[in-house]
């Protein structure tokens, strides 16, 4: 018997474990965190974006097979180490994912209001970790940082009625606290331009048809339209949006603004974030942004960094500081040791890169495993939690949490979330 314990049961997770329970002989434990898997599929896809999140009836598939064991509530550092783990397991794959936001370094980043994505976006598809952040939205402007699809995500978000949540899984505290939200400008500041974006044409798109929001876009920003017939045609596509926000009158009570060439160099604010000191920007040759010295100041409070993510170095464990990602040779990190998805590529790429690059470290793991070397697997990491108290959460308990989320659901909602491992537990009678 082979034995690999696949760390996150995120998408890189299931797509690896999808390739690896197709082996003879083999037993696959996806260890996670939290009582509830899938990682960003449940508290990182928008909410509004339950087709996104379909995918994770796919990965149930996985999960039941009966050489695959989802192992919840395990704390890889705290309750088992990486080291035991290697000792125990053929094989183990870090799918730990990017979930820490890259640091805002500019003066002013560490006052209050001045929050990154992961803690926004967990905040209202209600991560644990975020349930409490209570992001001010008592002021009407706004800015997010950032041009790619999670400052889109951010802005859609923060932009929707109540009415427009209709058919999406967000929690209760966030649509609360939207439905009482002053924000009436929201600025999205790219410090490079249109041609640069790293937004996709379906969520630009998306912009354009909310009910009280408009996008606009300032057509000084665009470069001449010949210009866009080099582009590739996804962000062509992009940029014909954005050249549709430039006819946008303010005819609705939210305006979204994209500023671009615009670089946040300071926060200020008297205890809290009241303005955003931006400047200017220029390109080079090499399409790299620098500052013209030209600066202004954007009224805001409320600041969501939404500049990429990094996954958290682990001790003992190579890791690319530069790249905030696991240091591995295509995802092999050490003997017996691998990386996958975010974890070993950076955060980049949609749900379904992670499929290509699962079933790729699934194979070169059961190439480099061959037959197994006898190691002690599930009742070795069995024995080891139940000697230090840990009862871990099986997939069937998850089973339990999940419907009564979706019992506990109103509206035609297809789900109404715990936000906190307690009710998670309590809903299992712990
Ligand atoms: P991203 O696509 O890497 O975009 C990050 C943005 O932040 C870029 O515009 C970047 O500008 C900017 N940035 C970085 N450092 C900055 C700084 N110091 N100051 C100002 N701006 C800075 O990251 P993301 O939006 O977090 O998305 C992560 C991945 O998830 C992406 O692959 C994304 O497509 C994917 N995603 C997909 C969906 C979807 O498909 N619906 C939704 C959400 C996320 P530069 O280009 O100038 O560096």
């Amino acid at each position: 018997m082979r034995h690999v314990a696949i760390v996150g049961s995120g998408p890189a997770g299931y797509y690896t474990a999808e390739t690896l329970q197709k082996a003879d002989d083999i037993a696959v434990d996806v260890i996670d965190r939290l009582p509830v898997p899938y990682g960003l599929i449940r508290t990182g896809v928008a909410p509004d974006h339950q087709s996104i999140k379909a995918v994770s009836r796919r990965y149930e598939g996985t999960a039941l097979t009966d050489n695959v064991r989802f192992v919840g509530h395990v704390s890889v550092g705290t309750d088992v180490t990486i080291d035991e783990l290697v000792g125990l397991y053929d094989a183990v794959i870090l799918a730990t994912g990017a979930p820490n936001d890259r640091p805002l370094d500019i003066p002013g980043a560490d006052l209050p209001g001045v929050i990154g994505s992961a803690a926004f976006v967990g905040w209202y598809n209600g991560h644990p970790d975020f349930a409490d952040l209570n992001p001010p939205l008592d002021a009407p402007g706004v800015v997010v940082i950032g041009n790619g699809n999670v400052a889109l995500d951010v802005a859609r978000i923060l932009a929707k009625t109540p009415g427009e949540f209709a058919g999406s899984d967000i929690v209760a505290h966030a649509r609360d606290a939207l439905a009482q939200s002053a924000v009436r400008h929201i600025q999205i500041l790219g410090r490079r331009g249109p041609h640069q974006i790293a937004m996709t044409p379906k969520e630009l798109g998306e912009l354009g048809h909310l009910e009280r929001a408009s996008p606009r876009v300032d057509p000084a920003d665009l470069p001449p339209e010949g210009d866009d017939a080099m582009l590739e045609p996804g962000m062509r596509k992009s940029v014909t949006h954005l050249r549709s926000f430039t006819a946008n009158p303010v005819a609705k009570p939210v305006t979204i603004d994209f500023d671009f060439f615009a670089m946040p160099i300071a926060i200020e604010g008297d205890g809290r974030v009241q303005r955003v000191i931006v400047e200017r920007t220029t390109l080079d040759a090499d399409l790299t942004s620098h500052g013209t010295g030209e600066t202004y100041a954007l009224d805001a409070g409320l600041v969501i960094s939404c500049i990429g993510y990094q996954t958290p170095p682990i001790p003992g464990v190579p890791y690319e500081h530069g790249r905030g990602r696991f240091a591995s040779d295509e995802g092999r990190i050490l003997p017996g040791l691998y990386a996958v998805g975010w974890a070993r590529r950076g955060p980049s790429g949609t749900i379904g890169t992670n499929k290509p690059d699962g079933a790729r470290i699934g194979e070169m793991v059961l190439e480099d495993i061959g037959r197994g070397a006898g190691k002690a697997g599930r009742p070795g990491l069995d024995a080891l939690l139940a000697s230090r108290d840990v009862t871990p959460v099986t997939f069937r308990d998850w089973r339990r949490i999940e419907e009564a989320e979706v019992a506990a659901a109103l509206d035609g909602r297809p789900r109404e979330k715990f936000t906190s491992i307690e009710a998670m537990l309590t809903a299992l009678g712990r």
